[in-house]
């Protein structure tokens, strides 16, 4: 295990494999057109799977897909089964906004996923048109069917904001019960595309547990002490659970053991980092595992991040980068680049 300067190991690492979406969804991409990723800087999964293996030897055991939007990228399922038998891997899952999630879910299991997350915001229709700007619910709800058919059960991620969906708590726990699904309520981040932030659309953890007790009754907290994972669990009278990630009011980078590779290569040792290490000059440059084994090691025992608490400690808080930086030029300040 290799620790941080804050003791937290490396053990999660979060791949991007595209920097495209097929939503737009108005807290996180709510532009039609970016900067995109040179074509030629985004890694092959030859050139994923060999830093794979680097981070596999220095520990990292839990590995999640994502992106932009992971299924967009062709033959998502061939990285998978690259990945998926590689030793020292105990945990590897993907997130997806579910468009594509139907035509694939066989040959993500096949190939060898572990476990799959769905984002979904909201049930009704015309809010999910207006918040993602595509009228995709229905394909959604056959991804998420199709995962709960093929896996049994899988992750429901809402973000929730107020004044938005915040008075459909209720319905995406019930929705998450008919499915087989655990939702997890995200409060709204003021990163990358969330240029619309502002603190009084956040909708906090003690607002989500205020509705959702007020509704079901006393709700039991389920989360171990010292626990890395992001969502605080909790389970209502009747046993079904569902999770808060309070990443915006009560962050939790003092247990925060992930990093994120973007699809072309550079690593990021917090969301909110200004600056990311770049992986694949040296690796295209040929540099042996054992180099970049160093580099990694090297970076991370360096690491003090805690970006998000040094968020909450602002006095006048506003989206991380100003709309004028984001736009138009460098992809890799964008959440949709660095994966959520
Ligand atoms: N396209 C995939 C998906 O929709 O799950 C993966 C990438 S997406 C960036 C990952 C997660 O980040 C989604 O659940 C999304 O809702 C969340 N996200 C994006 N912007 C956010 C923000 N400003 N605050 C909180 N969560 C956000």
């Amino acid at each position: 295990m290799i620790p941080d300067r804050l003791g937290r190991p490396l053990r999660n690492l979060r791949l991007s494999v595209t920097d495209r979406c097929n939503l737009r969804c108005e807290y996180c991409m709510p532009e039609d057109d970016y900067v995109w990723l040179p074509r030629e800087d985004v890694l092959h999964f030859e050139e994923t799977s060999a830093l794979v293996d680097v981070f596999l030897s220095l520990g990292v055991d839990k590995i999640r897909l994502t992106g932009g939007e992971p299924l967009l990228r062709r033959d998502v399922p061939a990285l998978v089964k690259m990945i998926a038998s590689k030793p020292g891997l105990a945990d590897l899952a993907l997130t997806t906004n579910g468009v594509l999630l139907e035509d694939q879910i066989d040959a993500l299991k096949a190939a060898g996923l572990g476990r799959i997350t769905v984002s979904l915001d909201t049930l009704r229709r015309d809010r999910f048109k207006a918040l993602t700007r595509f009228d995709q619910l229905d394909a959604v709800h056959r991804g998420i069917a199709a995962a709960g058919r093929v896996y049994g059960s899988l992750k429901i991620d809402s973000v929730i904001i107020r004044g938005v969906n915040d008075g459909e708590l209720i319905d995406l726990i019930d929705y998450g019960r008919s499915v087989n699904g655990e939702v997890r309520f995200i409060e709204y981040m003021d990163v990358g595309g969330a240029n619309r932030w502002s603190p009084g659309r956040v909708f906090s953890k003690a607002d989500m547990l205020a509705v959702v007790s007020g509704a079901f009754g006393p709700v039991e907290p389920m989360t171990p002490p010292g626990s890395s994972a992001p969502a605080e669990r909790y389970a209502l009278k009747d046993g079904t659970t569902f999770g808060i990630i309070a990443s915006t009011t009560e962050p939790f980078c003092r247990t925060c053991d992930r990093s994120r590779l973007t699809a072309d290569g550079v690593w990021y040792l917090c969301l909110y980092a200004a600056r990311g290490l770049d992986l694949r000059g040296p690796l295209r440059a040929g540099a042996s595992s054992t180099d970049l084994a160093r580099l990694i090691a090297d970076r991370w025992t360096g690491r003090d991040d805690r970006g998000a608490e040094e968020r909450v400690a602002l006095g006048d808080r506003r989206a991380f980068v100003p709309i004028q930086d984001l736009l138009k030029r460098d992809p890799h300040l964008e959440m949709h680049t660095r994966g959520g």
